[in-house]
């Protein structure tokens, strides 16, 4: 009679389990803030309001050790990661441009001659995911309904609103500069929708831009920040000191991409995202939609004025009230709750190197022209041959193969000298012949990071690793910019929010590619297809 009992019960729960349907959040929102420190979640956070990054902490799961576990650290690699799990040696997008190993063809990343621009004139839309090898956790979901969840991409730039939207995606829409228009390509449909013309006959980039870009609070309350005029600042078209307030009127009459290199390509950015979801009718439909967006301008902030300008601090105040912005909003659409938002970063950034020496902190710049001249002159003293060296994109050094061949040196022999060439030169920390690095003292993390940085068909074979602090540019550069191993360039936020996730922090140390299978796992869908990633449990486990 137990037995009986037991079986009853036993088949009820089973019954029980599969009568419900498989639960899943309604929409899906992956924010990737570009060039976006892990310490900028807490260095700006006192000014922050309650609806943006403080809600994100205070109501989600923050993993505050997430870690980019490849080299280089920019933002075509940084968006592929994150939406593939997978790693650059095995996705291909090795940078946001690369040398073909095989045929010596340069290559833009998301480049694609075989598709037309759609909504504007030009060739901005000659765009695609095909150099992408693997799938996105965003093709795992068509696949894994049958293609009757909808995939939208949002960003500035083509490259961060393709890669992660993947191959299978409904949309991707980026912003063309001379048109001042949201664009896409044929690959995704041969005209903009209603709700896109619309969006781009309302004039918003002109309107954004004909007010002055003041501070949003008394200048002299920015005290995470320098003085405003600082000389490794760098300055915007047409301007004759980087200070508030920035003139963006005339700006704008000077360089119409200069949109870019203020706040409100962010606030563009998402009031765009906004009309998609209305457009799209995103999160209401019969399955779960996925929308990914990029916020751009902190990059070109960034890069411009560098992490401790006043221009950074203010970006990030105002990219909070409109992240808040956003979140009400998708409260509203989706119901609070019913969405899954995860915030994260391509990449970080490094101090400006003015800023670090005024500090005695050790920086400096790699002198790009300076050591490809004198690599070339130390290469033809040793082989009598020009040009060995093809390209230095992303610190990979590639050489000339044909050239090699046709004047019979020896390859091995021509990468043992440059290495030990470049072994040499100030700022030089490590320079490595990766396809011999398991016999090279380079300690971890940096091992590892080179070796998953590494697809040989799009990767020179040779790398280099610059001190601490050091990073390529030219003498007397101004603001920052980000690709190295270190922490600054490394550490990435990553907090996620709403549906099925609870309240918390960890700082067990996770890489930038466990964000997809932990995705897949929450939506119970499969991994993508070139996935390394492992499920961060923390955030899956109930309890
Ligand atoms: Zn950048």
């Amino acid at each position: 009679m137990k037995k009986i009992l037991f079986l009853f019960l036993f088949v009820t729960i089973i019954a029980n389990a599969f009568a419900q349907n498989i639960q899943r959040p309604k929409l899906v929102v992956g924010i990737a803030v570009d060039q976006m420190r892990w310490d900028y979640l807490y260095r700006f956070y006192d000014r922050y309001g309650d609806g943006g990054f403080k809600r994100l902490l205070n109501e989600g799961f923050s993993c505050e050790n997430t870690m980019i576990n490849y080299l280089p650290s920019y933002t075509a690699v940084g968006h592929s990661v994150i939406f593939t799990g997978s790693i650059p040696a095995i996705d291909g997008i090795v940078g946001n441009d690369w040398v073909d190993q095989i045929t010596g063809k340069k290559w833009y990343c998301t480049e694609d001659s075989t598709v037309q621009t759609v909504g504007a004139a030009g060739k901005g839309g000659q765009m695609s995911p095909r150099n992408l090898l693997v799938s996105t956790i965003t093709d795992e979901l068509r696949l894994a309904t049958n293609f009757r969840s909808k995939v939208v991409g949002v960003s500035l730039k083509d490259r961060a609103s393709i890669l992660p939207a993947g191959h299978t995606a409904n949309a991707a829409f980026w912003f063309d500069d001379s048109s001042a228009r949201f664009i896409t390509s044929t690959y995704y449909m041969n005209e903009l929708p209603g709700w896109a013309q619309k969006f781009n006959d309302e004039n918003r980039p002109q309107k954004l831009m004909d007010n002055d870009w003041n501070t949003l609070y008394p200048a002299h309350t920015y005290i995470q920040s320098t003085a405003d005029n600082e000389p490794w600042e760098g300055k915007l078209k047409g301007e004759h000191a980087p200070v508030f307030p920035h003139d963006l009127k005339n700006i704008y009459k000077e360089k119409r991409g200069d949109l870019r290199t203020t706040p409100f390509g962010n606030t563009l950015t998402l009031d765009f995202a906004k009309a998609a979801v209305d457009g799209y009718n995103l999160g209401n439909g019969e399955a779960t939609d996925f929308l990914t967006i990029n916020c751009a301008s902190t990059d070109y902030v960034g890069h411009n004025y560098g992490p401790n300008s006043i221009e950074v601090e203010d970006t990030y105040l105002r990219l909070d009230k409109d992240l808040a912005s956003l979140f009400q909003f998708l409260d509203q659409k989706v119901g609070y709750g019913q969405y899954l938002v995860f915030l994260t970063a391509d990449h970080g950034a490094a101090h400006s190197i003015g800023f670090m020496q005024a500090h005695n902190i050790p920086a400096d710049f790699l002198i790009s022209k300076d050591l490809n001249d004198s690599l070339e002159k130390f290469l033809v003293g040793q082989f009598r041959v020009k040009d060995l060296v093809s390209s230095t994109y992303n610190y990979h050094i590639s050489f000339d193969f044909k050239k090699i061949k046709a004047k019979n040196l020896n390859y091995e022999a021509v990468k043992k000298a440059t290495v030990g060439f470049l072994q040499r030169q100030p700022g030089i920390l490590f320079a490595v012949d990766i396809e011999h690095i398991g016999e090279a003292p380079i300690p971890e993390p940096i091992k590892s990071k080179i070796i998953n940085g590494f697809n040989p068909q799009r990767c020179g074979p040779l790398m280099i690793i610059p001190y601490p602090g050091w990073f390529s540019g030219k003498k007397g550069g101004t603001g920052t910019t980000h690709g190295n191993w270190n922490p600054y360039d490394t550490h990435i936020p990553l907090v996620f929010m709403g549906w099925n996730i609870k309240h918390g922090a960890t700082n067990r140390t996770v890489n930038m590619s466990d964000i997809s299978p932990t995705l897949a796992a929450l939506l119970h869908i499969q991994m993508p297809n070139g996935n390394v990633g492992k499920v961060i449990e923390e955030i899956v486990n109930k309890k």
